[in-house]
């Protein structure tokens, strides 16, 4: 079954391999082990589209942060693309309605607008360059919003309302996963295309990144998607254990809310270092799938796979 992945870190870890300075080293994203979504292990697990994340690292100094987003992003462009002909670069939304069936889409996001500081003209360049999805913060606070991990808890600044609003005249989403609950609220007042890249129900596991009953609702109702996340600590809480019929749970939960036609999956591979058992790397798909359809319909498990996506994205 063709799959729709929206969130993974494999641009991060192809540039730390980069950054030992010693090419032997430079991860190869066609077959490295090392990485849960080479394009190998996409292929073997039916992905049609993944979705990559520029992040930086708070540690990353500041006037550093753009130079590494752009390594991010050239790495995309050289090892992603440029070594891989079947990977298709999706720039604009119905892009992935012409993708071929051995063709893989991939996305370009931002996950934390630290990248860019306030200087709105490298965010107008990565749009040029193709990003389509953006999450204002990781855990950490920068100039436009409070992240998850950040005590006081605060909402979007008047420079992050304003990048909502160059998100919606773009059609690029606005990403929740990270953000506070004020966030969260700004967010989804003021998004046209508000989105939960890789986040799950709260109150099956009771962790800052996954997203409150009236959150999920609120989500449903204004025509967003939530796609769960596969680490484990979002999934069982205070564990680095979860198998998949505990993913599923977090499925249900979010279906009895009235999500059945807007949830889909955003693993974080290359971003987690525990994993849900059978479900360790992007090839083990098939084994979420067959688990899902003994609980679901043909038609909702090719939902939650990417229909929905397609149904509910930008134009
Ligand atoms: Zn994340």
């Amino acid at each position: 079954m063709r799959i729709i992945d929206t969130h993974c870190d494999a641009l991060l870890k192809l540039q730390l391999s980069q950054r030992n300075y010693d090419h032997s080293k430079l991860l190869n994203f066609t077959n490295a082990t090392d990485l849960d979504c080479s394009y190998e292990r996409l292929e073997k697990g039916g992905v049609a589209v993944q979705f990559f994340a520029i992040f930086i690292h708070p540690d990353v100094p500041s006037d550093e942060k753009w130079q590494h987003a752009l390594e991010q992003v050239n790495l995309f462009y050289t090892e992603v693309l440029g070594k891989n002909p079947n990977m298709k670069h999706i720039k604009a939304w119905d892009e992935m309605d012409r993708l071929q069936d051995d063709e893989i889409g991939a996305v370009l996001t931002l996950e934390g607008a630290d990248a860019f500081g306030n200087d709105l003209m490298k965010l107008r360049q990565l749009y040029r360059l193709g990003v389509l999805s953006l999450g204002m913060t990781w855990n950490n606070a920068n100039l436009c919003a409070d992240g998850a991990g950040e005590p006081r808890g605060g909402g979007l600044t008047l420079l992050g309302k304003e990048v909502v609003q160059l998100n919606n005249e773009h059609h690029v989403l606005t990403d929740v996963s990270h953000a506070t609950v004020k966030g969260f609220w700004d967010i989804v007042e003021l998004a046209d295309y508000p989105f939960a890249s890789h986040s799950n129900a709260r109150t099956i596991c009771d962790h800052r990144r996954n997203l409150y009953d009236d959150q999920a609702k609120a989500m449903f109702e204004k025509g967003g998607l939530i796609h769960v996340v596969f680490n484990p600590p979002f999934i069982n809480k205070d564990s680095e254990d979860a198998d998949i019929s505990d993913v599923i749970k977090h499925i249900d939960h979010l279906c009895s809310l009235g999500g059945v036609g807007q949830i889909g999956f955003g693993s974080d591979f290359d971003g987690i270092s525990s994993f849900v058992t059978n479900l360790e790397d992007a090839s083990h798909y098939p084994n979420l799938i067959n688990e899902l359809l003994k609980h679901y319909s043909e038609d909702e498990v090719k939902g939650f796979a990417y229909q929905n996506f397609l149904n509910h994205r930008p134009k």
